[in-house]
Order: structure tokens, then C-alpha cells, then sequence
């Protein structure tokens, strides 16, 4: 059986996507900056050849300047390629040995086809630290339909107003789909109001991921009972040994069928990439953002993607 190549990074530091066996790793003090680097290169991640191409002109563009610095791996197949530039450095372990690639060592960026499948890789640290180690295999996730706007019916807390596909999956009383097996419903429909389902799910550049059924109260150090909207919210600990998450920094409400980020005053603030307007904006204290499949958070150096 196949080892499932694995990465590991130091938590919270930089911001990484993934997809299968590919891996783009983005870190800059500028954190604006290195999530529109992160989000210029995670289109490509289907094809290694392009990743390298959108990354190579990206630098280029930018003089070569070292920031934001961009790892990039790809372990798929029966060889591991990697592109290394600014000053940050990559341990590839090989059956034979391990080989370290200097991003500081080149004038523009190391770029290396290594003929043998890894069976690790750490980026920016010597030794693999404790975690979190990130199984490469597991994806992105699978993405569902946003959430649609509807005139909502009276619904106590933990409710929504639905209808019902033939096999009596929720749906929002707009929908014309059913979210869950893709049959066509029928309009109009008759509307019932039923415990929420799972309107989404937030996962964590550590590979954590929670089910959203209920708000939630993001932090470093949240409270243990909270109470959102008159229901009792999920406490979620973000850990970020840097100090740039608040201890209550972000609240997730639960509006309808549609999941909304509040910021909560945080000091370092709370950047909110949309999917569909693309377009990376800080959220304003208290105003609510509703987040759309694939949109992105970043909370000090910590990513959270909304699926
Ligand atoms: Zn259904």
C-alpha cells in the first residue's frame, strides 16, 4: 500500500492550501498580501506546470523581492517536485535520506524534480515540530450550494424555515434543487419550519474542521458558555502562539439558511476573502458578512475556509 505523503508546518504560520498531493505554502508579515498571493495560486492547484508558471510570474512581477515567500510541492505520482523562493527553507524526506532547499540560496527561486516519492516534507523549520501534521489525501472538502436569501417565517432559536425533497432532505423555501441529492424540487412547495441542519462546514489550515449547526464564538481564549441570538453558542479555541487572534475575536451567527461572520472588535482584525466577488476586505466590528461557499477568513495568521 502507498504512504500518504505528509506535510508538516509550524501552526499558524503562513497560509497553505491543498489539494491531493499538492501543496502551496504562502508567508509574509503582510497578511493581506499573502492571502491574495494564496488566492491567485489555489486555482491552479489542479495542474503542477501551472502553479509553477502563475507562481514564476507572480515573482517576477514583484522584483524577486523574497515577500511574500511561496513553497510550493507536488508528491503526486512516483516523483516530488517542489518550487522554494524567498528566505524559507524546505526538508524533503526521501527513502535515502532527506534533501533541504534554500529559498535564500537563489537569486530568483529553486526549483527541483526529485525522482523518488517523499514520505514527508516540513517547510520553514529543521526538524518536524509536534503538529499539526496535515494527511495530504484529505482535500479541500466537498463544497455545497450557498446559502440563498429568503423571506423568512417566524422561527424560534435553532430553527429554519424548509421544504422537503422526496427523500425529506431541508431545503430553503427558495430552492429549486434539493441541497443534498440534487433533485429537482417542486414549486411551490409546502414550507415547514425544522431543527437547522448543518449549514456548513469551517475548516482550519491544521486540518480541524467543525460542522456549523449552531453560532459559534471564535478565539483564543473564548468564553466556555456563550449565548448567540438567545441560543447557546459553540466555543471554539484558535491556537495562535503568536498572539494575533483575540481572545473573543469573530462570532459566527446563524441567520436562516445563511452563516454570518461578525468581527468582535478584535485588535488585529478579521480579513474576509468572498468567493464571488473576489475580493479580500476587512471586516468592520460588529457588521455582519455572510459567507458564501469557498469564502476565506483570516484571523491573525490562522485561515479558516467556509464550505
Ligand atoms: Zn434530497
Amino acid at each position: 500500500m502507498a504512504k500518504v505523503p505528509r506535510c508538516v508546518v509550524e501552526a499558524g504560520d503562513g497560509l497553505l492550501a491543498r489539494a491531493q498531493g499538492r501543496v502551496v505554502h504562502v508567508r509574509s508579515d503582510d497578511d493581506a498580501l499573502a492571502l491574495e498571493w494564496l488566492a491567485a495560486l489555489t486555482p491552479h492547484l489542479g495542474s503542477w506546470a501551472a502553479l509553477v508558471r502563475e507562481a514564476a510570474s507572480r515573482v517576477a512581477a514583484a522584483g524577486y523581492a523574497g515577500d511574500p515567500t511561496v513553497v510550493m510541492i507536488d508528491l503526486e505520482g512516483e516523483h516530488t517536485s517542489a518550487f522554494v523562493h524567498g528566505p524559507v527553507s524546505v526538508a524533503v524526506d526521501l527513502p535515502q535520506g532527506s534533501v533541504q532547499l534554500d529559498g535564500a540560496s537563489a537569486a530568483r527561486w529553486v526549483e527541483r524534480e526529485l525522482p523518488w516519492a517523499a514520505t514527508g516534507v516540513c517547510i520553514g523549520i529543521a526538524s518536524p515540530a509536534d503538529d499539526p501534521t496535515l494527511p495530504l489525501d484529505a482535500s479541500g472538502g466537498v463544497r455545497i450550494a450557498a446559502a440563498q436569501v429568503f423571506p423568512s417565517p417566524v422561527v424560534g432559536p435553532g430553527q429554519v424555515a424548509a421544504v422537503h425533497c422526496a427523500d425529506a432532505h431541508a431545503n430553503p423555501p427558495d430552492a429549486t434543487v434539493c441541497r443534498v441529492c440534487g433533485v429537482g424540487l417542486s414549486v411551490p412547495a409546502a414550507v415547514s419550519v425544522v431543527e437547522r441542519p448543518v449549514l456548513g462546514v469551517l475548516a482550519f489550515d491544521d486540518g480541524r474542521s467543525i460542522e456549523l449547526r449552531q453560532p459559534c464564538l471564535l478565539g483564543r481564549r473564548p468564553p466556555a458558555e456563550c449565548v448567540i441570538d438567545g441560543e447557546p453558542a459553540l466555543s471554539v479555541m484558535i491556537d495562535d502562539d503568536h498572539h494575533h487572534v483575540s481572545q473573543r475575536h469573530l462570532e459566527l451567527r446563524m441567520v436562516g439558511w445563511e452563516v454570518h461572520a461578525v468581527d468582535l472588535g478584535s485588535t488585529n482584525g478579521t480579513l474576509h476573502r468572498s468567493i464571488s466577488t473576489n475580493r479580500v476586505t476587512r471586516l468592520s466590528p460588529g457588521q455582519p458578512a455572510v459567507l458564501g461557499a469557498g469564502d476565506q477568513l483570516l484571523l491573525g495568521r490562522r485561515l479558516l475556509t467556509f464550505h
